[in-house]
């Protein structure tokens, strides 16, 4: 069953539609009630579609409250062609500060393409999936660390096998401007709204942009002068030459990039964000919380890099990603004006 509107949504007209997808979600306290999922459409004239979603989980703060305010102070009259916001991907989620929905227990990130016919949160990728990503060109898609992680503010990308998809979405995340730039290796790709976008050919960047269940100042500063760089790299608000902060490209290596907690406990990380470590390095220490007697257990640095990655709370299950580390990457060749 597909998904329908309230109000008066519109992608072929021009104007600024602020509007609501209804997902029926009977409960005990509303028997016959609906989600109403916001989103935002403003377009004006021809000109690339650029989709923004933040909320895709419900613990991370920057995409929401960027795109809220994105949705409140952008003109029709600003832009030239079609921005697309959804501030709160995984809305229930947000509502409840959960990294996955409380309706279904479901990851957002991991339900793409969707299933019409399937829980609510398969229903709401089934609908972005078909109605938003397939007319938008370009897709940001925001995330931070949520409760369980911190990262260094980064914008994320993935290795493409098309070099002219992978030379645009280098440039695109190059003029984003995050102080870092991580090629990531995803643990676990399969219905991830990244995957969904870029098998299509289209251009994906998302972020992770500090997390803890918190947003600072500066990144939300990142998040925010993000979307300005990227609408004027697309030309969709007029370009100029305004200098945008360099990105530096690193990229976290399979083997040693990522460190589990060994056992449970209360991590003490011994090392800040962005800092260099060195292999062997005692990077934190984890506590047993009921055995006083018991020796704290080292973690140790597996490869030479930088720390973009910590535990966002000190107590950890063993399993936990606690740390990851990140090394350089050579990107000049997506720069090549030849190529
Ligand atoms: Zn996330």
């Amino acid at each position: 069953m597909s998904l329908t509107f309230i109000d008066n949504l519109n992608f072929n007209q021009d104007g600024k539609y602020i509007s609501a997808v209804k997902v029926p979600h009977s409960t005990n306290d509303s028997g016959w009630g609906s989600l109403l999922l916001p989103v935002i459409v403003i377009r004006n004239g021809d000109g690339p579609t650029i989709l923004f979603t933040g909320g895709n989980h419900g613990d991370e703060y920057e995409g929401p409250i960027a795109l809220r305010k994105l949705a409140n102070e952008i003109k029709v009259e600003d832009i030239q062609g079609q921005v697309i916001i959804v501030p709160y991907l995984n809305y229930p989620a947000v509502l409840a500060g959960t990294r996955l929905s409380p309706v279904d227990g479901q990851n957002m990130n991991r339900s793409f393409p969707g299933n019409p016919d399937g829980s609510m949160t398969q229903k709401i990728a089934d609908f972005v999936y078909r109605e938003l990503v397939m007319r938008s060109d370009v897709v940001l898609d925001f995330h931070s660390g949520g409760n369980s992680m911190i990262f260094e503010p980064c914008t994320v990308l993935h290795k493409l096998e098309d070099f002219n998809q992978m030379k645009k979405t280098v440039l695109a995340v190059n003029k984003f401007g995050a102080p870092l730039s991580l090629l990531l290796n995803e643990l676990d790709s399969k219905g991830m709204l990244d995957t969904a976008v870029e098998k299509n050919g289209k251009i994906f960047i998302s972020t992770e942009l500090g997390g803890g269940g918190s947003v600072s100042p500066r990144t939300l500063k990142i998040a925010e002068d993000g979307i300005r760089n990227l609408l004027r790299h697309f030309k969709i608000l007029p370009p100029n030459e305004e200098l945008v902060p360099k990105t530096k490209f690193m990229h976290t290596p399979d083997i040693g990039g990522y460190l589990m907690a060994p056992q449970e406990g209360l991590y003490e990380t011994l090392i800040e964000l962005g800092e260099p470590v060195t292999k062997g390095q005692v990077i934190g220490r984890i506590h047993s919380i009921s055995q006083i007697e018991v020796p704290t257990v080292e973690v140790q640095a597996q490869i030479d890099g930088v720390l973009v990655t910590r535990a966002g709370r000190a107590p950890v299950k063993i399993g936990d990603t606690i740390a990851v580390i990140a090394t350089d990457i050579d990107v000049s060749k997506f720069f090549d004006t030849k190529s």
